[in-house]
This record gives C-alpha cells, structure tokens and sequence, in this order.
C-alpha cells in the first residue's frame, strides 16, 4: 500500500525543514540531536516525525517519516526502506493525542539544561512577570504563573510519553516541557506558531540564568 503526502503536508513539511536547518545553525542540534514532527493535515491517523540520525545542517522535506498514532508503527509503505524515525517519536506521537498541537520542536540547546537545573527536585519551572509570556498563544498580561513540567531523563521513551500526559494535562497553559540534562520540548498550533513559543522558551533560559536570582 504506498503512501502519497499530500501537497499541503509537503508545504508545512518544507516549511519545518528549513526552520529545523536554521535552529540547527543556532546549537539546537548538536551530533544529531533533536526531532521534529507534524500533524498531518490530511490524513488524520498520522504524524510525520523526522528519521533519526540526520545531520540537521542537511535536513530536508524528505526527511520525515509517516507513524501511525495507534499502532506507533510505520506506514507500511516505508518500512522496507529501512529508515527510522526518531527514537524520541513516542514522545511526539503523546503530545499530539492530548494537545491541540500541530508541530513539535525538540531541541537539545545547552541553555535548557543548565535553566531545568536552576529547578532542581521540582516537578515543574515557575515562570511568571516577563512581557514576553504575551508571546504564548493566549496570554494577554504578564500577571501570569506558568507551569513548565520537568522530568527526569529515561531510556524508557515508551514510560516517559505515558508520564508525561497528566502533568501536561494539569497544566492550563501548556506551550513545552524540559527533560534534565537533556532539551526542551516546543509545541504550537503551526510551524510559525511553535518557532514563536521556541523562542519565547529561548528569552526565558537567558532571563533566568542571568538574573541569578534564587528559586
Ligand atoms: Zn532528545
């Protein structure tokens, strides 16, 4: 059975391609690292999650893969051609059946290991009076506390996608979560939408590790 990617998934796919390629230029992606996916728009019981192992400098609309939410497998079109998506996609694939997100972006910048480590033990980072939360779908006012959920770092993907839907289902607004020691994960309604809490999450990290204060 093959598997046509409609032109509207293509546009996005390029569109995600080419801000994968431009993160990538700003340490987001070092040895590999970091994944990204979409929602298909047209077929609905499918992501399209980036194949691991790339060099993100050379990363392209043909680098993402179709996965059936479901069955968390491959479609069957691909799976002869021995490529693989990320081993990170259960994550993706969990944000997906309990968000309203259309995109997520992984990333492993440095800065979002050293501001989890700023909330050690917690189970979530408290982020309130900067102007730019407005940057957030939604948030009108910086008289806000939002919630960032932090896990611990696991091998155990499959455990950690489960583990994560209720912590991020408390939250009212949710927009990412931070791994220790290891990214950030992003998500928005759009590409435009998910680039722009990127770099909301990016103004955050720099916020809190200059400011020194005590938490
Ligand atoms: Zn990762």
């Amino acid at each position: 059975m093959s598997f046509i990617i409609s032109a509207q998934d293509y546009e996005e796919m390029k569109k995600l391609a080419s801000l994968v390629r431009v993160m990538n230029s700003f340490g987001h992606n070092p040895a590999t690292s970091g994944n990204y996916s979409l929602r298909s728009k047209t077929a609905p019981e499918i992501a399209l999650v980036s194949e691991s192992g790339i060099d993100k400098s050379q990363f392209s609309e043909n680098n993402f893969l179709p996965i059936f939410y479901q069955s968390r497998q491959m479609h069957e079109a691909y799976l002869s051609s021995g490529r693989k998506s990320s081993d990170e996609t259960d994550i993706h694939l969990s944000l997906y059946q309990i968000t309203k997100a259309n995109c997520v972006l992984h990333s492993h910048i440095l800065d979002s290991l050293l501001f989890a480590d700023l909330f050690y033990g917690k189970p979530y980072a408290t982020i309130e009076g900067l102007e730019l939360l407005k940057g957030f779908k939604g948030i009108k006012t910086h008289e806000l506390k939002i919630h960032i959920p932090i896990f611990d770092n696991t091998q155990d993907i499959a455990g950690l996608a489960e583990q994560i839907k209720p912590a991020i289902l408390a939250q009212e607004n949710n927009f990412g979560l931070l791994l220790r020691g290891h990214g950030v994960y992003v998500w928005g309604e759009s590409v435009e939408e998910a680039k722009r809490h990127l770099e909301v999450f990016e103004y955050i990290f720099k916020y809190y590790l200059n400011s020194r204060r005590g938490y």
